[in-house]
């Protein structure tokens, strides 16, 4: 019997909070709910994720555990090298999402899902908490590293936002690595891509529910925040559609004031409660401390819609959320102190994850 998306959705919502948070943020007082500028601040902090869904433990194999475990921790540790070396956020955060984006396991660069068209059109993003400033493509076509692309727009354009043909002609200009669409071409996203034009709506969006968009958050050695996310979209999206993760103060955000965010999930409710941004100016606004914030957004905003999914956030004293209402999102975190990778909700409904 297949159970309804809403109970799901309840079902397995999960909350998970690592850092300095040392309680679930919802059952601090109000006094105590405002942004800790007197906490010491870590001398770097990481979180990255390889996407949210409705998956548990019965969906992956143990090879495929074992694989999803081995890749996120390799990610993880490339960032881990670079922060405690004293790197930049956003080299950093560009980096780490090469990496992911090559791995063909994400749905991102390399493995990416197929459009209606039965092609990748790839989306990307990535914001600088020092400068505020940020850089994004959308529908690139062709090319290896759309992260890169994204961060060539921040840096060498006077513009924020490219889309299709021109985004390409840019990277083209900025000498970005192509690629053909073989080295796109995964059986898992083409498989995916066959089930999805052979099913209804109904079940098309619960294939939909299995994804695997990438993104990093950083706080680096100087005290400054970065974030990117990186995406192929959803399966059999529409020629032209446009999800979240591209779409800064929906799916990525960085500002040294607050926090750095990056979101993964059902991107049109993203968008229409820019969660990314929702979580800054909670904090910036509202006060509230950055696990907090993180679960007004996902919970009390997007997912009171319908949505689901979630966001890794690093704030500027190197606490670190990791939050979703999906049952799983693939995770990983590190500080000085510790490090973690985790892909499954703990226990069901609504808990918190102290570490
Ligand atoms: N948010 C992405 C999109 O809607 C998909 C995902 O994160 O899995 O394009």
């Amino acid at each position: 019997m297949k159970t309804s998306y809403f109970s799901r959705l309840l079902l397995f919502a999960v909350v998970f909070s690592v850092g300095f948070l040392s309680i679930g943020c919802g059952e601090q007082s109000s006094s105590s709910e405002g942004a800790d500028s007197s906490a010491e601040r870590r001398a770097w902090a990481i979180a990255i994720h390889g996407g949210a869904g409705h998956f548990g433990e019965e969906d992956l194999s143990d090879a495929e555990q074992k694989a999803y475990q081995a890749s996120l921790s390799n990610a993880l540790q490339r960032g881990e090298e670079m922060l405690s070396s004293g790197a930049g956020g956003v080299d950093v955060v560009e980096a780490v999402i090469r990496l992911l984006e090559d791995d063909s396991l994400f749905n991102a660069g390399r493995g990416a899902v197929f459009t209606a068209e039965g092609v990748q059109e790839l989306d990307a993003s990535i914001a600088d908490g020092a400068s505020r400033n940020c850089g994004a493509v959308t529908g690139v076509r062709g090319f290896k590293h759309p992260i890169s692309v994204a961060r060539s727009v921040m840096d060498s354009s006077e513009h924020v936002f490219f889309s299709g043909h021109g985004a390409g002609e840019f990277a083209s200009s900025m000498g970005h690595e192509p690629a053909s669409n073989e080295w796109f071409w995964t059986k898992k996203a083409f498989d995916r891509y066959e089930r999805a034009k052979s099913k209804s709506q109904k079940e098309e969006d619960a294939l939909a529910n299995k994804r695997g968009t990438v993104g990093c958050v950083v706080l680096d050695k100087s005290g400054h925040l970065a974030a990117g996310t990186s995406t192929g979209g959803m399966t059999y999206k529409r020629h032209g559609r446009i999800g979240d993760s591209p779409v800064i103060g929906a799916g990525t955000w960085a500002d040294d004031r607050t926090c750095a965010i990056s979101a993964t999930g059902w991107g049109e409710y993203f968008i229409r409660t820019g969660v990314a941004q929702d979580v800054h100016a909670r904090m910036l606004y509202g006060k509230q401390l950055l696990g907090r914030a993180c679960r007004g957004a996902i919970f009390d905003e997007m997912g009171s819609l319908g949505g689901d999914g979630g966001v890794v956030g690093v704030d500027a004293q190197g606490s670190i959320a990791l939050v979703c209402n999906s049952a799983g999102m693939f995770r990983a975190w590190a500080t000085p102190e510790e490090r973690g990778v985790a892909m499954f909700g703990a226990t069901l409904e609504g808990t918190v994850e102290v570490h």
